[in-house]
């Protein structure tokens, strides 16, 4: 069956608890293992049902934001979800109360019952209308960014379709471009004020009502991080600073030079180098064809996903007017198979959808056969390893995509990583912040963010844009108003993947990375994020000297080019 002959259905939540209450109390008061384990299947069955409605709804609202039917479904869900996060937790409940805990244990796996141990930490009863309206700043946040309707070289735009201009190889295209991007959010800087301050404020209740000092820890157990903590993460970016910093500003000074400027200000640190950056040779049809292509010879495994996902048409790649922005993979569990969406706009971030978002849904598709919704996916710093690996496991058919460009694009590819995790850093620590700091006012935020910027962005000039000189790059950062503390989670991956990289760039070593990337695949989420590091044969992140570790080799790469001639 294709996507789009998917059935929608609105569950009817009162029959959901009652349907779901049975079946708990029959759980809870079965008399053997055999017993209790036949009622887990069938809370399992109705737990992946609700889940796969909610998830098309949600697919089906992003591909069209003016449908009036899918909006009113996502009012639906947003009021709802809190109710069924009531139903999971009285799950969790009976989880780890099950007197045949051990049984379950050795059959399901540790890993369901460290995360339900989790759950039942940051939920309570008493926080519902708090977790809806957190929800409801959530959608509001989203729809802002919808709105956007910037007119640009005669035509109205959304904020993705503003991208190409913003990395134009010519300089005051890409200043003017920059200038009508922020200036949406400079008219729009009290409503993005308002809804973080009440997004913030409304998360601070929820700690203190489930007992806890502030939000950072329940953001941490939302997250389901269970091996590591804050320590372990401030103690990482003291890593990146220390080891990475350096080079990433050696880096943008290269960048200045090769682009020929006295000066790297911001609307230029998007553009790699003055024949313009690499971008894919041909139309969105033409990428997917070359994706297809690639998909077949880089294994029989990824060969099998790829024709999956085109088959069924759960691939919606090309930037249309009404689409949500952004790009997501997604898992529909009763039909065991991943969505992947995004905006096509003409940029190499055409290709890392086929890689990036490929690399999530393949491992998802990798590991469908767990029965129990909790192992589809890992925890998201985990998530993030399969579909950054991917993009560098793809390198050999970058040629594919970009022809003369191929080079272009492994350099910013491989130094862009880099770049990134100095920025990943700063909007972790920025949370941190605005956590322990709930009752700080929205001007003394922006004045902590530039100050974080400085010290890991140290070579960031703003001076074009008083606006965001001020503070207000977070506006545009989707995770951190609706996904707190996740967004360190990308740089954790990225030094994962980088070491799939070296490996990858090595003839004795590359067969055994792939193998390895398999088996984390299919581990899906059936233990944690260490765990599953382990699994890989990948060094831990937080080990003192990990960081410095990958820098060598990716910095003998990017010396060995001759960036000046490209
Ligand atoms: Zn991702």
């Amino acid at each position: 069956m294709k996507f789009e002959d998917f059935k929608y259905v609105r569950p009817n939540i009162d029959t959901i608890k009652t349907d779901m209450t049975a079946t708990l109390e029959k759980f809870k008061s079965a008399s053997s293992f055999d017993e209790q384990d036949g009622f887990l299947d069938e809370i399992n069955k109705l737990r992946s049902e609700i889940d796969t409605m909610d998830n098309i709804g949600y697919i089906r609202h992003t591909m069209d934001t003016r449908d009036t039917f899918y909006e009113k479904e996502q009012d639906f869900w947003d009021e709802n979800r809190p109710y069924l996060e009531e139903l999971n937790s009285a799950f969790y409940k009976a989880l780890v109360d099950s007197s045949f805990r051990n049984d379950l244990e050795n059959k399901w796996g540790k890993q369901l019952f460290t995360l339900a141990d989790m759950k039942l930490k940051v939920f309570s009863s008493d926080i519902i209308s708090e977790l809806q309206e957190e929800n409801k700043l959530c959608t509001e946040y989203r729809k802002l960014m919808a709105s956007a309707e910037l007119m640009f070289e005669g035509e109205k735009r959304n904020l993705a379709q503003m991208q190409p201009f913003m990395q134009s190889k010519d300089r005051s295209t890409r200043k003017e471009a920059s200038k009508v991007h922020w200036a949406f959010f400079e008219e729009n800087e009290s409503k993005f004020d308002q809804i973080y301050d009440k997004l913030v404020k409304v998360r601070h209740t929820i700690a203190t009502k489930l007992g806890f000092e502030n939000f950072i820890e329940v953001a941490y157990l939302r997250m389901d991080r269970s091996d590591y903590n804050h320590v372990d993460v401030a103690s990482y970016r003291d890593q990146v600073l220390e080891s990475l910093v350096p080079i990433t500003t050696e880096l943008r000074e290269r960048q200045m030079k090769r682009l020929g400027l006295d000066e790297l200000h911001y609307h230029d640190e998007l553009i790699d180098f003055n024949s313009g950056n690499a971008t894919p040779k041909g139309k969105p049809e033409w990428i997917l064809e070359q994706g297809l292509t690639m998909y077949k010879e880089l294994s029989k495994e990824t060969e099998e996903f790829f024709n999956v996902m085109t088959d069924k048409g759960l691939l919606d790649l090309v930037s249309r007017e009404g689409k949500a922005p952004g790009g997501y993979c997604t898992y529909i569990a009763n039909e065991r198979v991943p969505f992947i969406y995004s905006n096509f706009n003409g940029t190499s971030g055409d290709v890392d959808v086929l890689t990036h978002e490929a690399g999530h849904a393949f491992q998802v598709y990798s590991s469908r056969n767990f029965d129990v919704l909790e192992y589809n996916w890992p925890t998201t710093e985990a998530c993030e390893i399969h579909s950054m690996s991917m993009e560098f496991f793809a390198w050999p058919w970058m040629d594919l995509f970009f022809k003369e460009d191929e080079a272009k694009y492994k350099f910013s590819h491989l130094a862009g990583g880099l770049l990134f995790i100095p920025y990943g850093v700063s909007v972790d620590e920025f949370q941190h912040y605005v956590y322990a700091n709930p009752t700080a006012t929205p001007e003394e935020r922006k004045t902590k963010w530039r100050e974080i910027e400085k010290k890991y962005l140290p070579t960031r000039n703003y001076e074009d844009y008083p606006f965001v000189d001020k503070g207000t790059f977070w506006f545009k950062q989707m995770h951190i108003f609706e996904v707190p503390m996740y967004y360190i989670d990308y740089t954790l991956a990225q030094v994962c993947a980088y070491q799939f990289w070296i490996k990858s760039q090595n003839n004795d070593t590359k067969t055994k990375a792939w193998e390895d990337y398999l088996e984390l695949c299919k581990a899906g989420g059936s233990v944690s994020f260490l765990e599953l590091v382990k699994l890989a044969n990948l060094d831990n992140p937080f080990k003192n000297g990990s960081i410095a570790k990958i820098a060598g080799p990716i910095r003998s790469y990017l010396d060995s080019v001759n960036d000046k001639e490209l």
